[in-house]
């Protein structure tokens, strides 16, 4: 029986979200939260893009240095042969990537306009296809842009292509959050048993309904005797109303009524850092975690009223699903409410040498602590918000790795494509 796969897309769907975005060592701090936590495989960036170079190479380091690991980081580019060839041209050590097309009649054309037709796009996810297995990509995965409003036949002959050129999952799109788990369901079963290879399921939540999409989606697939990978983000950040939420997904997939006993993931998720992975993302998006929101919202594990306070007092599964213990929830949080040193882009030594004192982080000699300072002072300029310890000990235990992330010199790269 196929299994559930977590593959996060914050780094990717998330970033590119309107009014958001995160610095290098922020994307690369998630990446080692989501490995900590077991997720399969983590969206980590644009490889065609300049300024994504220098992050992509660095954490491709990481995985290497075993830092990273086990965790997949895959690139997300466009289905085009030349995307491919400027992907591997920049990020030669990619193993993994994932080639984007529309597929839609709407998309084919309200974006081509007229200038391609089915199966031209066909043809351009082929080559890309060729060309990634020609750089000895371990993993393909093609995604069908806007594949629930592609007609099922379409899509069948799309998917089919993907396979046979060596494919190894196709995305299913939700793009703008049009399905609903019923839809999802008839469309994703049909695809997989008509192709059988696994299936993304990517979808979005301008109907509010992402994350049960994602699960009727996996199901289809599983059910169709594939497995399945749900696309999610920390916090459910992604473009507009955002993508399937990393943690509910995980809870949905582990506790929901008949699912959590059938359905199982391919690789344990342990909760117990969601609490950490979301306070993260929440600091660095800048964007404050709802209150209702499932797990880690500060109302996840609050009760007021009579009926339900004495019922939880007597029993917390009386009104509890989960236990907040099990999300890492729990443990008290200092907060400073006296005098507080920071480190920013304008910090000194003594005040960095107390800061890092605090986290027990001693420096062999000043020239030692002088390089970190400068490092971290760079890493405030792109973050413009105080580091998390995380950080600011990531940069003091990896200084090359990080002075490989803070580095963005578009004058210094060719012009030209
Ligand atoms: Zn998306």
């Amino acid at each position: 029986m196929g299994k559930i796969y977590i593959l996060d897309v914050t780094n990717r769907d998330g970033v590119q979200t309107a009014n958001l975005g995160l610095s290098k060592l922020e994307k690369t701090m998630l990446n080692i939260y989501l490995n900590e936590m077991g997720v399969f495989q983590s969206e980590f960036g644009f490889p065609t893009t300049k300024h994504e170079t220098n992050y992509l190479m660095a954490n491709l380091e990481l995985a290497e240095m075993g830092v990273l690991q086990p965790i997949r980081l895959e690139g997300w580019i466009r289905a085009t042969a030349a995307d491919v060839e400027t992907a591997f041209m920049r990020v030669p050590k990619l193993k993994h990537l994932n080639v984007s097309i529309s597929t839609s009649e709407q998309m084919i054309q309200g974006k081509f306009l007229g200038r391609k037709a089915k199966d031209d796009i066909t043809q351009m996810m082929v080559e890309a296809v060729d060309a990634a297995r020609s750089h000895g990509t371990e993993s393909i995965g093609v995604n069908a842009e806007d594949a629930s409003r592609t007609d099922l036949e379409y899509l069948i002959k799309f998917a089919s292509q993907a396979k046979l050129h060596g494919a190894d999952r196709l995305r299913y799109c939700d793009t703008l959050g049009y399905d609903n788990p019923f839809t999802i369901y008839e469309t994703v079963n049909a695809l997989a048993k008509e192709v059988p290879m696994p299936i993304e399921l990517h979808c979005h939540s301008d109907l509010g309904m992402a994350v049960a999409n994602s699960i009727a989606g996996a199901k289809a697939a599983i059910d169709a005797g594939q497995d399945a990978y749900i696309n999610t983000t920390v916090n459910g950040i992604g473009e507009r109303a955002g993508n399937a939420d990393l943690v509910a997904t995980v809870l949905a997939i582990t506790k929901s009524k008949g699912l959590s006993d059938k359905y199982h993931l391919g690789r344990p998720i342990d909760l117990s850092k969601a609490w950490k992975i979301a306070k993260f993302a929440s600091y660095a998006f800048g964007v404050p975690i709802p209150i209702n929101q499932p797990g880690v919202g500060a109302n996840a594990f609050a009760h007021a009223s009579g009926i339900h306070a004495d019922g939880v007092l007597k029993d917390p599964q009386n009104y509890e699903l989960y236990s907040y213990a099990e999300l890492g929830r729990g443990e008290p949080e200092f907060v400073e409410t006296g005098s507080q040193i920071c480190a920013g882009q304008y910090s000194g030594i003594s005040g960095f040498r107390h800061i890092m004192g605090q986290m027990e982080v001693e420096f062999k000699d000043a020239a030692e602590a002088e390089k970190i300072l400068e490092l971290v002072r760079y890493a405030n300029v792109a973050s413009q918000t105080p580091l998390v310890e995380d950080e600011l000990l990531f940069i003091a235990n990896y200084p090359d790795i990080a002075r490989k992330l803070l580095t963005l010199a578009p004058l210094s790269q060719p012009s030209s494509s």
